[in-house]
């Protein structure tokens, strides 16, 4: 009998999630207007202690959206780490701005703020700051840099649902956070995303660019060029369902982690995953770091079990090449980094023989 693969990341979806969507079917609701979309918009922004939430077609896009409304554009610089997904980057281009890429630090896996400040220009305007797989930056150390050189600062929460930094939301410190709910997201709505903001008149804007620029007076008037950047009824049907949910699968993922840590303990060749005593890691992909990252994922897969290398350092892909460039704590960990399967719905069975084949793998690998 074959045994079962087990993937680094599957959805978690609930009888909820297929009640709303088949009301949105029956009612006919299933473009971007809609019930669902508005209650999913305040029931996550209020999670996460932000007044004000406007979802958008993805994570990419809230992004963008948010550098739109800040009014950063050509000319200007945004410092954003290395070491994430590129989505990151290609927003500040979209923007028109340069993105300056930042060193990480050992302790968070998340840009260092150490290394922020030496890359303030004149033209600097704002600070991304990524809360990477789960656990938080240093988000109080970067919001006092920020606020000391009067920069925008924006989260990008996509990989940090529901995470603490000293017990406050990850996405209630900047200007505007971004969350992405992509299909391996901690709750997803297949694609999609939202901005949330503390500003009205940010609030305002967002919606207005979501939706072409047409103005609120004026039907098919518009006095900017927006986007359409909306997201459907159907997937916030979706997101309302895991919404429900979110505290389930959040501490799902902190009992594998936590499992994981346990079995995995005494493998004298791994780094395991941070959790500072100021944070509230929610292990978005239980990862983990060794200078055999290759051999083990070839092991792995050969034995059923799916695993990812970290992120390529951005400037070190091919749009954003910088060859004199060298910030060796992200390019270090991006050697070294793996995530290992990391959904809500992993039994402790996968678990366990997860670990099993790894402490094989090292066992036989001694010399
Ligand atoms: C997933 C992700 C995004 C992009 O989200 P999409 O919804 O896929 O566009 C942005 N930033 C980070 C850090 C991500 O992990």
């Amino acid at each position: 009998m074959a045994i079962k693969r087990i993937p680094v990341s599957e959805p978690c979806l609930g009888k909820n999630e297929l009640k709303y969507v088949t009301d949105c079917v029956r009612s006919g609701w299933i473009s971007s207007l809609g019930s669902y979309i508005t209650e999913f918009e305040k029931k996550f922004s209020g999670f996460c202690g932000m007044p004000y939430g406007v979802t958008t077609s993805n994570g990419t896009t809230a992004l963008h959206l948010a550098l739109e409304i800040l009014g950063i554009k050509t000319g200007d610089e945004v410092i954003v780490p290395s070491l994430t997904f590129i989505a990151v980057a290609n927003a500040v281009k979209y923007s028109g701005a340069k993105p300056v890429f930042a060193d990480s630090e050992y302790s968070t896996w998340n840009i260092d703020p150490k290394n922020i400040e030496k890359l303030i220009t004149k033209n600097t305007k704002a600070i991304i700051a990524v809360h990477s797989y789960g656990h938080p930056a240093d988000i109080g150390s970067i919001k006092k840099i920020a606020d000391k050189h009067k920069l925008f600062l924006i989260e990008d929460c996509a990989e940090s649902h529901g995470a603490l930094y000293r017990g406050k939301m990850t996405g209630s410190f900047g200007d505007i956070s971004c969350f992405s709910f992509y299909g391996n997201k901690i709750i997803t709505t297949g694609e999609g995303g939202i901005l949330l903001t503390r500003s009205s008149k940010l609030y305002e804007k967002a919606k207005f660019l979501r939706d072409h620029g047409m103005s609120k007076k004026r039907r098919y008037f518009h006095p900017e060029i927006g986007f359409n950047y909306r997201i459907t009824n159907l997937q916030c049907a979706v997101g309302l369902g895991q919404f429900e949910r979110i505290n389930y699968l959040i501490d799902k993922r902190r009992e594998h982690a936590y499992y994981y840590n346990e079995l995995l303990a005494t493998v004298e060749e791994l780094t395991l995953p941070p959790e500072e005593i100021w944070a509230k890691n929610v292990f978005w992909m239980y990862s983990i770091l060794t200078l055999k990252r290759d051999a083990l994922a070839q092991h792995l897969s050969k034995n059923g079990i799916d695993s990812r290398p970290f992120f390529i350092p951005i400037h070190k892909q091919p749009p954003y090449m910088d060859k004199k460039l060298s910030l060796p704590v992200s390019e270090d960990l991006a050697r070294q980094g793996m995530n290992l399967p990391s959904s809500a719905r992993l039994s402790k069975t996968d678990i366990r023989r997860i670990c099993e084949t790894i402490r094989y793998f090292f066992k036989n690998n001694q010399r």
